[in-house]
């Protein structure tokens, strides 16, 4: 029998398409469309799948490789570009995506010109910043404008709607007043243009409580969630929004013990710096039972974004390829070889599933 490697990320597809239907089923009670944001687990194939047989209208990226990928794998939908796109990226934007955000002129015009080149209508929705300060046009006069240009004058383009970005530069919470913000400006392109827009998109996860708690504009008719259906750990933690419908483990960091002594819990000699060159300070416990697992913080970033799942470990902290945790109050023995499993959060799961170090596997 071959030998399972490790580190890994375990996916449970149930559990992630159980994840993705409650989120379109609560949405879509009130009149809300899902884009499904794959960009959070790397956009792995097996996973988008799940967003599609879950019941996303659109499968979103931030990244085209991950769109390539899930059309490779076949999935039958449309497919949404939610990073404004790169004027080296438009070939590729126009050939992989149906539907784009954007804030910029010249990118339209650009993606309008290679549209037309491969015989193509794009369907664009034009962001507006509501003060998050990430993309999107900040003056409002200038998004009505164009959004009557592309409707006028950019025949291989579709203007689908407007919509925001928040909670992700800024930390600006999506409250019900920039919701109305968002639908007044949307109301003001449509008296510009003199038909309805398809869509108000009222940004990602951190509009969703404004759902779960029915407050949402009943004219907002789009989100785009990533986070919150993958982990779904955010909104309880930060936005006092539970979530306990949802499956917080349907992502499995696992890891192996390459080392297990009893060793001081201080170091010994004259301090200086880690390995990353940082000042660090280390609690001084005793003689400790320390395990040493193969993985580090190339392959999830930060030693404080990954969680234990057995009661009494502890995450001491990590270098380049090694992780160390305290196992002396662990509920059971632990010997070299054994596999210790971690939640993750946002941060993790994102580097987790780009480090070609870790395997990924389904169940
Ligand atoms: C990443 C991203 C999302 C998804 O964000 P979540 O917080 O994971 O739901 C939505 N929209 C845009 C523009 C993004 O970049």
């Amino acid at each position: 029998m071959a030998v399972e490697r490790y580190p890994r990320v375990e996916i449970d597809l149930k559990k992630l398409k159980s994840n993705v239907k409650n989120i379109v089923d609560r949405c879509g009670a009130v009149g809300i469309d899902v884009a499904g944001v794959i960009k959070g687990c790397n956009g792995i194939p097996e996973a988008a799948v799940q967003f599609a047989a879950g019941g996303c209208k659109y499968i979103a990226s931030s990244r085209l490789e991950q769109i390539e990928a899930a059309r490779k794998a076949g999935i039958d939908k449309e497919f949404m570009l939610i990073r404004v796109p790169m004027l080296s990226e438009i070939v590729d934007a126009i050939k992989l995506t149906d539907i784009s955000l954007n804030s910029e002129r010249e990118v339209l015009e650009a993606l309008n010109k290679e549209a037309g080149v491969q015989g193509k209508i794009h369907q664009v929705i034009l962001m507006s910043d509501l003060g998050d300060l990430r993309e999107g046009f900040w003056d409002k006069d200038e998004l009505v404008a164009c959004a009557k240009w592309v409707e006028t004058d950019l025949k291989n383009l579709k203007l689908m709607g407007v919509a925001t970005n928040l909670g992700c530069y800024g930390s600006i919470a999506a409250t019900v007043d920039k919701m109305e913000e968002l639908i007044a400006l949307a109301e003001r392109v449509e008296a510009a243009i003199g038909r309805k827009l398809a869509y108000i998109g009222g940004g990602a996860t951190t509009s969703l409580p404004r759902v779960m708690e029915g407050v949402m504009p009943a004219r907002i008719n789009l989100l785009r969630i990533g986070e919150g259906i993958l982990l779904s750990r955010d909104l309880p933690l930060f936005y006092n929004c539970p979530m306990d419908f949802m499956y917080q483990d349907a992502f499995t960091l696992k890891a192996e013990i390459i080392e297990i002594k009893d060793k001081p819990s201080h170091p010994v000699g004259t301090i200086a710096v880690d390995a990353f060159g940082r000042k660090q300070v280390y609690q001084d416990r005793g003689i400790r039972k320390r395990a040493l697992l193969g993985i580090g913080k190339v392959d999830y970033g930060d030693p404080g974004d990954i969680f234990p799942r057995a009661k009494g470990i502890e995450v001491l902290g990590a270098s380049s390829d090694h992780t160390i945790v305290d196992v002396e109050n662990a509920d059971r023995e632990y010997k070299l070889g054994d596999v210790l499993e971690f939640d993750f959060n946002y941060a993790s799961i994102v580097y987790a599933t780009n480090c070609p170090n870790v395997r990924i596997v389904t169940i």
